[in-house]
This record gives C-alpha cells, structure tokens and sequence, in this order.
C-alpha cells in the first residue's frame, strides 16, 4: 500500500516536473518566433524585447536570441551590430556544438554580406556553407531559411530561374514539415519574385495563402509583413484596389504597432497610388505624413520617396516651382531605385498634365537615356553570365517598353501642341455655347417664377372669398376636412368646436342701406371675427352672411370666452359705410367635437348641423348671443336624433346639456 502511494507520487513529481519544463521552453521559443516577426516591422522594439530575453541566459539560448538580434539590427541598416551579434550567435553554436544556431548564424552573417557590406563573393561562400550545414540537420525551420537565403542571392545577382526555384523549394519544404513561420517567410518572397517576372495570378494566390497563416498566426507584425507582400503583388499584377487596400491595412497595423521606423515608405507608397488615382489631396497629406515620420526615425529613403510624391501633388496643385524642387532633389538620391525610370515618366507625365511640356519633354528624354543605360550595362553582365538570360530577357523587354515609353510620351508632346490651337478653338465655342445655355437657362428660371406666381395666385383665388379674403366652402372641403379625418383627438386633448355665426338682420342693412353698404359691412364683420381667433383656426364664409369657424384643441371653457369675445368684437363698435355708422351682432352656434372618438365618432357634418341648430336657438332667444353643446362626449346617435327633432326639447328632457354665452352688457 504505501509503497504502491510512494511510486504514484513520485510519478506525479515526475510529470510536474516535465510539464513545467515544457511550458518554460515553449514560452521562450514563442517569444523567439514573435521577436523574429517583429524584427522587421518594430526592429528597435524587437531589439528591446530580445535584450530582455538574453537575461540571465547563455550557450544556446543566447546564441539563437544573437541570431534575430543581428537580424533586427539588419534591418535598422545597422552594420557593425548586426556583424558582430552574428560573429557571437556563429562563436556560441561552435562552442555548443550546435549545427542549428551555427547555420542559423552564418545565414545572418551572410545577409549582412550581401546587403550591406555589398562583399558578394564571401556572403555566396557563407551562405552555401550554411546551406550545406543545413542539410545535415533535421531542422524545417533552418533548412528553409537557408533555401529562402541562397534565393534572396540569385535574385540580388540576377539570376531570377534560380531565386524562383530556391524561394519554391523552401516553400514547398515549409509546407510538408508544418511550420507556419518558416512557410510565411518563404512565401513572402515567392510571391513577391513571382510578382516582379510578372506571374500575377500565382502570386496572388500565394499573397492569399500568406494572409491566411498570420491571420492565424495571431502575430500582428507577421499579419503587417504579409499585407506589405500582398501590396507589392497586387500592385506588379496591376490590381491597384488591391494594392490599396492591403497597403492601407498594412500601414493601419503599423500604426496601431508604432512602427514607425516602418512607417514611412508604405506612406510614400499610398501616396502614390493616390497620385496614380488623382487624389492628389489625400496623395498630399499622406506623403507629408511619411516625410515626418521619415525624418523624425532618419528614414533617409523614405523622406526622399514621400517628398517625390509630395513633390508631385505640388504639381497637380500647379505649385509647380516648389514641386519641381522637391522631386528633382528626392530623385537625385533615388537613382538606385528600381523604379527610377518609373517615376522619371510619372514625373515627366505631372508636367505635362500642367501644361509644363517643354521641361516634361526633358524629363521623357532623361528617363529614355536612362534605361538605354541601363539597359546596356545589363546586356555587358548578360554576355558574362549565360545562366542569366531568362531573367536577362525579362529585363530587357521591361526596359525597352520603358525606353519605348518615352520615346512615345516625347512624339505625345508634339501632338499635344497641335491640339493645343485645336483646343483654342474648341474652347471658344464651348464658352459660346455655355453663354447660350447660361441665357437660355436664365430665362426658363424667370418663367418657372411667374409661373410659380401664378399657380399661387390661383390657388388664392380658388380657396379664397372674393369679397373678404376669407377661405371659401372649397377650401374647407380640401383642406379642413381630410385634416379633420386624420386628427381623430384622442390622448386627452380637447377635440377641437366648429362655430357657426350668422349676421343678425343683415337683410334689413342692404334695404336700408344698400347693397354695397351690406358688403362693407360683411367685410368688416368677417375682419373683426379673423382678429378674435387664433393662428391655428380656420375660419371660411360659409354662405351670404354666414361663417363657419373650426377651432381644433379647443374645450368648452375657452369655446364660452372665445364667443363672448367674438360677440363683442363685432358689436363693440360701430361700422361707416355709406356714410352711416352701423352697428351690427351676429349670433353664434357651436358644437364641440367628441374627446375619444374610438369608433370614429360623429361625422363634422352631423357636428356643423347641431351648431347651426344652437345658431337658431341663438336667433331665436333674440341673437347677438351664442348657444352651444356643453358636453361632446354625450352626444349619442339617440341625443343626435332628439336635438334634431327638437333641441329645445332635448334640452329640457336633459339629452343634451346646452349652454349660453352673451356678451356682457
Ligand atoms: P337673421 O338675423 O335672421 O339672420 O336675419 P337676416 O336678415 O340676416 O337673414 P336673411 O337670411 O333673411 O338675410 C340674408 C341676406 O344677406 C340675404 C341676402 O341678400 C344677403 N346677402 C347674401 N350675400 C350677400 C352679399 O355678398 N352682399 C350683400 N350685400 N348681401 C348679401
Ligand atoms: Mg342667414
Ligand atoms: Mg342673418
């Protein structure tokens, strides 16, 4: 029993022990894999973050900690640090016997040969010696980069076949052995070498399977690297949407990272594309951008790349003296560029679009001079080194389109000055012709106006009363009523009362006074009514001497003052016509609109009809008064029918419940 106890623990002890060791060493090589991806986009971050690591650590650990330290010092264009970081990576993997950090060391050391020592013939030594080390050792990772390294040689030699081949074959062992790291670094440069001998769709597609693995990947540093790969395939494929977008992700994350040692040359970049898509506004602040960032860090070719496109869009903006400046200096330090006799002929094409032709012209004549040169020093090396001549061809074909470019952008300038008088001509007609349509269009503008005026007058004239101004029956019937229906008057709010008001003895005025004394009069009346009421009502001549008001929102309470106020303002004072002072009343019926009207409620015709039987309630208890419904709510069908009948009845049996306003005496 206790012995059986004894073994479990001590193998449990054991599995502890193992499984912390495993996490110990799993933490280090992640950290290891990020430090590497993020050397070429944070190289100074990563350089932090690797001193960090060396802490406390020795042999191999250390060794390989050396190796993408002399990487990101690689890519800070710095020289002696990087050499010396891989000397100690090479020193410690002699020492340790380790055939892995001593290839992975002397690779590092051969980059560095290659690039920036520019010693060709001892990093090619290197390199193969590392590649051959390589080979005998069963390590994926290694075994590719050192495929991927003698193929960044061929390439930098000319020798295209061989780098496409090597780059393929790193690829296709990165694939096979599972590692997703190795695989993103060799397919990073097949896509782009298969890009620049111009096979668009492959590279694409390898641009897509890169994207897939550092989305995965989950290093955003890789996930930046990719999308700069992804730029400059679709960019040689001619997929310029593409390129942007990538390009635009690419320096998304790139902020996001602070990379700002990275930072300058897509800017510049993006600045071009906008240039090529004349958003020379955009084109303008983006490479202002990138010349910031660019001098801030001493990106020196990346200040040169963002003041050539701001240089640009200085011209577009016909800021033509400044932008020349700008981009005859960036060029001057850009003549290593590979695009050099590129941005010569988008230079010379600015200068042209801005009617700068004749210096344009030069310009055309530079760039041709320039990849004839070119073209004749590379046909020298090609006679040297027959394993070239497919690449050979290949540049020699770009080159001579180049060349041809110019040529043909120089016989485009002669053109142009012919169909400069040309375009004189055309211009003159087309400002006669704008003048015309400016007169033309000035006149139908002035006969839309008075047409304009005119509908409004009609209006006016088929809604209005000519002899007050008041809204006629028509407009009631158009306007109020369909408003009415749509406004049912629930919530609460008081429905609204319709005002029936007839002028007393009106007859007796016209006999006595005569006709045009009656429409003097009724003018007046109907002023004296449109001032007692508010914006929001309506007031219409409903017949001879007859007016119907509409009164929406209102309650009893206000019903009973508005009356009183209307019944004064037309007594109140007397009224010269003719010559003669005339003091006029008018009597009033109202009936008040149901609060709730959930089945729809009495109909305004039925409601306009009880206040025209309070109007003769009114005349008949001796006018100049009003009698109205109290209560709207009681209006049953059964009320309805017994006012009709009789309102004075229904009154007294207590159906209806009236209420009467005089003016006070
Ligand atoms: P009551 O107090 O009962 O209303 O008596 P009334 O005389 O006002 O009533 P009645 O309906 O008998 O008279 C209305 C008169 O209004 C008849 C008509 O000639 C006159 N009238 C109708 N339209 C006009 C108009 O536009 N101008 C003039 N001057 N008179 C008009
Ligand atoms: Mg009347
Ligand atoms: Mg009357």
């Amino acid at each position: 029993m206790i012995v059986r106890r004894f073994l479990f623990g001590l193998l449990f002890l054991c599995w502890t022990a193992l499984a912390h060791a495993g996490t110990d060493q799993d933490d280090f090589m992640h950290a290891l894999a990020t430090a590497r991806e993020e050397a070429y986009v944070t190289p100074s971050a990563a350089l932090a973050k690797l001193d960090q690591l060396k802490e406390g650590r020795s042999g191999q650990e250390l060794g390989h900690l050396l190796v993408e330290t002399s990487r990101a010092n690689f890519w800070l264009g710095k020289k002696q640090e990087a050499l010396a970081a891989a000397l100690d990576a090479e020193k410690l993997g002699r020492e340790s016997h380790d055939d892995v950090l001593l290839a992975k060391a002397m690779l590092s050391h051969g980059l560095v040969l290659s690039r920036l020592v520019h010693d060709q013939d001892a990093a090619r030594k290197l390199i193969a010696n590392a590649a051959a080390l390589a080979e005998t050792t069963e390590d994926i990772h290694l075994k590719t980069r050192a495929l991927v390294a003698q193929g960044l040689l061929a390439d930098q030699e000319g020798r295209s076949d061989d780098a496409l081949d090597y780059v393929e074959q790193a690829a296709g062992l990165a694939r096979s052995g599972a590692d997703p790291d190795a695989l993103a670094m060799a397919l990073r440069e097949q896509a782009r070498l298969m890009a620049v001998v111009g096979d668009a769709a492959p590279a694409l597609k390898l641009a897509d399977e890169l994207l897939a693995i550092a989305r995965s990947r989950g290093i955003p540093a890789q996930l930046a690297h990719a999308r700069l790969i992804e730029y400059a395939t679709a960019a040689h494929a001619g997929n310029p949407r593409r390129a942007e977008k990538a390009l635009q992700s690419a320096v998304d994350i790139l902020e996001q990272l602070d990379a700002r040692e990275r930072l300058a040359v897509p800017l510049a970049n993006l600045a071009e594309l906008y240039v090529q898509s004349r958003r020379f506004g955009e084109a303008a602040r983006t490479s202002e951008a990138a010349l910031r960032i660019a001098r801030e860090v001493g990106d020196e070719n990346g200040a040169r790349l963002a003041s050539y496109e701001l240089g640009l869009s200085y011209i577009y903006f016909r800021n033509v003296a400044q932008g020349r400046q700008m981009v005859d200096t960036a060029l001057d330090g850009l003549k290593d560029d590979e695009r050099y006799v590129r941005m010569l002929l988008d230079y010379g094409h600015a200068l042209n679009q801005v009617g700068w032709g004749d210096v344009a012209l030069t310009v055309y004549e530079k760039a041709g001079s320039v990849s004839l040169a070119a073209w004749r020093k590379e046909k020298q090396l090609s006679y040297q080194a027959l394993q070239r001549a497919y690449a050979y061809q290949k540049k020699q074909a770009e080159l001579t389109a180049a060349h041809h470019e110019s040529q043909l952008k120089a016989a485009e300038l002669t053109t142009v000055k012919r169909l400069r008088t040309l375009w004189v001509a055309l211009s003159v007609t087309t400002l006669v012709a704008v003048l015309l349509i400016a007169l033309l269009y000035g006149r139908v503008k002035k006969a839309n106006r008075t047409l304009k005026v005119k509908n409004e007058q009609l209006f006016h004239q088929s809604t209005r009363d000519s002899l007050t101004g008041l809204f006629n029956r028509h407009y009631f019937y158009e306007h109020v009523v369909p408003r009415y229906h749509e406004n049912p008057g629930r919530d609460g709010k008081a429905g609204g009362v319709f005002l029936l008001m007839d002028v007393d003895h009106f007859k007796s005025i016209n006999d006595r006074f005569g006709h045009s004394a009656g429409d003097v009069v009724l003018k007046n009346v109907a002023a004296r009514l449109a001032a007692s009421l508010r914006e929001q009502d309506v007031l219409i001549r409903w017949g001879g001497e007859e007016f119907l008001a509409y009164l929406p929102g209102v309650a009893l309470d206000e019903a009973r003052q508005l009356c009183a106020r209307l019944l004064a303002a037309v007594c109140g004072s007397s009224i010269a016509a003719e010559g003669q002072q005339l003091t006029v009343s008018v009597s009033i019926g109202f009936c008040p609109r149901p609060l709730a009207n959930v089945d729809g409620g009495p109909d305004w015709e039925k409601l306009v009809h009880l206040a025209d039987l309070c109007l003769y309630l009114a005349k008949t208890a001796g006018r100049n008064q009003a009698f109205g419904v109290a209560d709207a709510n009681a209006l049953t069908p059964a009320a309805i029918a017994a006012a009709d009948a009789d309102l004075g009845q229904a009154s007294a049996d207590g159906l209806v419940d009236l209420v009467n306003v005089k003016t006070v005496q």
